[in-house]
């Protein structure tokens, strides 16, 4: 069975949040909008994310580092949220895996969000129907659209391509390659729902920089402080 996911690089999102404002762009003027926004510009602003992305700091000072950690719906493989949902509104589709909610029958009595461990389902306020990620399903597979542009908003948006895309279950694809080659991980595989989304961990990455910048006073990187300039007591 083909198994649709995301694969997200943790190594290289920057939290640009370009993936959030192209997920909310794409879905509320796609077929499976509309994501609604009470006073988006005021001091209050709440409003329906499919994707958020969450910034830690991790670490003890001064060995912090800043972690940006994109969540949506993992799709999962054993989904919780299914099975209590009273209407059978939200489903698994058997064809490619992906998780979705027929607002025409959810009732918003929000069982699914309770029972979902990654709370990354939000009720509509206005629509009073429960919202998550749909792996773009109006997307990927319109054939209107060029072959290249059948991908999820949120990976074609991504600058740094911190976002994979792709089916898990083909040994082949380039999720299930990045997946093996840089040990990606479910979340809390412990809850045992077998997220089909998978994270790529932080990496130890080595700097290589010229001398004269390793050794300016601006650069972050230098532990030891400025380098001696020739003429000039330190
Ligand atoms: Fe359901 Fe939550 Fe898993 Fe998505 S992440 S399939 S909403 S349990
Ligand atoms: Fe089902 Fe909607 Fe209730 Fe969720 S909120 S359990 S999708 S009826």
């Amino acid at each position: 069975m083909t198994q649709l996911a995301l694969v997200i690089d943790l190594n290289v999102c920057v939290g640009c949040h370009a993936c959030v404002t192209s997920c909310k762009e794409w879905n509320t003027s796609g077929e499976a909008g509309f994501m609604s926004d009470d006073n988006p510009y005021d001091r209050d602003p709440t409003g329906t994310f499919f994707n958020r992305v969450q910034t830690f700091e991790v670490g003890e000072f001064p060995d912090t580092q800043t972690v940006h950690f994109p969540k949506s719906c993992l799709h999962c493989e054993d989904p919780p949220c299914v099975p209590v949902c009273p209407t059978g509104a939200s489903y698994k589709r058997p064809e490619d895996g992906i998780v979705l909610v027929d607002y025409d029958k959810c009732i918003g009595c929000k069982y699914c969000a309770w029972a979902c461990p990654y709370g990354v389902r939000e009720l509509d306020e206005h629509q009073k129907v429960m919202k998550k990620c749909t792996l773009c399903v109006d997307r990927i597979y319109d054939e209107k659209l060029p072959e290249s542009e059948r991908k999820p908003s949120c990976v074609l948006a991504c600058p740094t391509n911190a976002r994979l895309y792709g089916d898990i279950h083909d040994e082949e694809s380039i999720v299930s390659k990045a997946i093996r080659e840089a040990a990606g991980y479910q979340l809390m595989p412990e809850w045992g729902t077998q997220p089909a989304n998978h994270y790529l961990p932080r990496r130890k990455t080595e700097a290589k920089l010229p001398g004269d910048v390793a050794g300016r006073t601006d650069n972050p990187l230098n532990i030891d402080g400025p380098a001696p300039v020739s003429g000039q007591a330190r």
